[in-house]
């Protein structure tokens, strides 16, 4: 089944880098068509129903220095502050320390509690913890800007041994920062990227603060980005897998095939997938093109979500918390933000993911609850329900040696481009990073003068 429509570009993908790609181009006026394979819009960042329990992809956390996607929610017409509250510290807590620390992270907003959290705390990190931290940070960020290629052979465990942080500080701070962001122990994660994910917040760390999503992102940001898009003429249609690319004799991308068997044309094609399935269209097509042989070996990580409906409230306040040394390694109360139904719910990122993979839902849950009690929290009578989202393939590795595996947006085939947080880009796998691929995808079509059929 051929569609008679022909488009500008038709966007594969309907997680923050399509939506961005789509929002951008839709706005200088050209026929974009989004296909979402999923029922609902969001890709990591969606929120849905799952058998009468409302979930997410995963808690998410805006980090302030992240402008991009605030850019984009502009565009879109969307007030982050009616979507976002924001919270200014952290909390550490560490079952070997027996004891809980909190940081203030707004150093503009509450640059007394900033540095209360710097200057106290002692009981946690003694000051010969916080002076071994210092050449860390200070040569991380050097190696960062001058060796970048050297900072991405090594682990953050083994660069932070080379300068010398003490065992308590690695276990307070880099564990916690590294399990607790990325899922990965610091035995696994790249420095190269450990740093990359403060770098560029520092010319712009004076907007530092954390926000917290209040509802599902699907509802609150990706279904108004996903409206602002047809207000400006694009489509938007999700149930549609696309199965695969449609290419000319010349060997440039002409379309794509769905599923369903329908043939769509468009002048250029953005790939805005997941790097697993980006892989699986690309591959039957360009297996033996030597510009994506390094995207074909850049490897992917799985990560996996756990979320409790309570019958009260976990925590006392709604804020990202952070458990070194326990499989809880970073979790949010969230019962005053984004799932304000619940009388209590815990959203967990659980560290290392692979060994839940293969587990049933109740098997977690036992672990889980056991970790929550050696974190103070004694849970065991109170879960109402719970669910585990795996997310097998969908993220590219953040170990050592894969950064520079990563591919730009544009392509040498013509009418191809890529985008997603995979790609190219300085933020990694974030919100931003997705974001800002998308923009760079809809310049690469821009500087090819989209011709209007
Ligand atoms: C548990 C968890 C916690 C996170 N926490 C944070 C955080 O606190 N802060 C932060 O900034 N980032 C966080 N992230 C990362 C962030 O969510 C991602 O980096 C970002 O959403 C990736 O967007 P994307 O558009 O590149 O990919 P995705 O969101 O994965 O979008 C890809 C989309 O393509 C669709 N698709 C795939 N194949 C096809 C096909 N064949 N046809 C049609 N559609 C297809 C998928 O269904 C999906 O919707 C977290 C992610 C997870 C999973």
């Amino acid at each position: 089944m051929l569609s008679l429509d022909k488009y500008d570009v038709v966007i594969v993908g309907g997680g923050l880098a399509g939506l961005s790609t789509a929002l951008e181009l839709a706005d200088k006026r050209k026929k974009v068509l989004l296909l979402e394979a999923n029922p609902y819009l969001g890709g990591r960042t969606s929120s849905f129903n799952d058998n009468g329990m409302e979930v997410e992809s995963g808690f998410h956390r805006l980090i302030g220095y992240h402008t991009e996607i605030l850019k984009m929610l502009g565009k879109a017409g969307v007030n982050p502050d009616e979507i976002f509250t924001w919270e200014e510290d952290i909390e550490i807590r560490s079952v070997k320390k027996k004891t809980s620390a909190v940081f203030g992270v707004a150093p503009v907003f509450n640059p007394l509690k900033t540095l209360k959290g710097v200057t106290g705390n002692n009981r946690q990190l003694s000051p010969r913890d916080k002076i071994s931290l210092l050449p860390f940070f200070t040569n991380g960020l050097k190696d960062y800007g001058k060796h970048p290629k050297i900072l991405d052979e090594m682990t953050i465990g083994e660069y932070a041994k080379k300068h010398g942080v003490t065992e308590n500080a690695f276990h307070f701070i880099i564990e916690s920062f590294s399990s607790g962001l990325y899922f990965l122990s610091p035995e696994r994660y790249s420095a190269y990227v450990f740093f990359g994910l403060i770098a560029p917040g520092i010319p712009k760390s004076y907007k530092m603060r954390i926000g917290a999503f209040l509802g599902g992102m699907t509802d609150i940001m990706c279904n108004p980005v996903a409206r602002a898009i047809e207000r400006k003429g694009g489509e938007v249609r999700t149930g549609v897998k696309v199965k695969e690319l449609c290419i000319d004799e010349t060997g440039s991308v002409t379309g794509v095939k769905t599923e369903e068997g329908e043939q769509i044309n468009g002048n250029h094609v953005v790939l805005a997938t997941t790097l697993f399935s980006a892989k699986q269209i690309l591959l039957p097509e360009f297996g033996d093109h030597s510009w994506f042989e390094p995207m074909f070996k850049l490897p992917v990580m799985p990560a996996v979500t756990f979320q409790m409906e309570l019958t009260k409230r976990a925590l006392p306040k709604d804020r990202t918390t952070f458990g070194p040394g326990t499989v809880l390694s970073s979790f949010s109360e969230q019962s005053r933000t984004t799932f304000r139904h619940a009388y209590g719910r815990l959203s967990i990122i659980l560290s290392e993911p692979e060994q839940f993979l293969d587990m049933t839902p109740e098997q977690t849950l036992k672990i889980v609850l056991e970790d929550t009690k050696r974190l103070g929290m004694d849970l065991d009578d109170h879960v109402f329900d719970y669910r585990q989202i795996n997310h097998h393939f969908d993220f590219h590795s953040l170990e050592p040696g894969n950064n520079w595996l990563r591919p730009e947006q544009d392509t040498p085939v013509t009418g191809l481009v890529l985008a997603g947080d995979y790609t190219m880009q300085p933020y990694f796998a974030t919100m931003e990073g997705a974001v800002v691929s998308g923009k760079k995808a809809a310049e690469a079509i821009l500087k090819n003068k989209v011709q209007v059929p």
